[in-house]
């Protein structure tokens, strides 16, 4: 069985843009919908994504709808938490898929950190 996990030198899911994501007011109710658009930078990342480093600036004090885990991902999505293992393989392989490539290397290190 895959294993998600997050890798390093990736930030695929740190790339916000509203034009990609047409479906926001599904999963964040308007004070959380708010929250996310103001973290929306003119190039679509995140404001506190530190775009050399790949890394979250505020990665302790993130939103919780950046956060992966059982909870979060349920109120967002309405997944259990049996799901959420499957689930967020799916989601990070669509976002690297988007914002990488299909035949990049942050696909090919995501695929091989979660490999069975
Ligand atoms: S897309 Fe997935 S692997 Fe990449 S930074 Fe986000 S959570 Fe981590
Ligand atoms: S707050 Fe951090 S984890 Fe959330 S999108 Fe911005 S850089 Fe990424």
């Amino acid at each position: 069985m895959a294993h998600w996990q997050c890798i390093q030198n990736c930030g695929a899911c740190c790339q916000l843009d509203p034009a990609d994501r047409p479906d926001l007011e599904q999963y964040l109710a308007p004070p959380d919908l708010a929250h996310y658009l103001s973290l929306v930078g003119d190039d679509g990342w995140c404001i506190h994504f530190d775009r050399d480093r790949r890394r979250c600036q505020i990665y302790v004090d993130r939103p919780w709808f950046c956060r992966v885990q059982a909870d979060s991902f349920g109120a967002l999505y309405g997944i259990t938490p049996e799901e959420l293992n499957d689930f967020a393989i799916d989601c990070c392989q669509q976002q690297i898929k988007g914002v990488h490539g299909a035949d990049s290397p942050e696909m090919a290190a995501f695929q091989a950190a979660v490999a069975p």
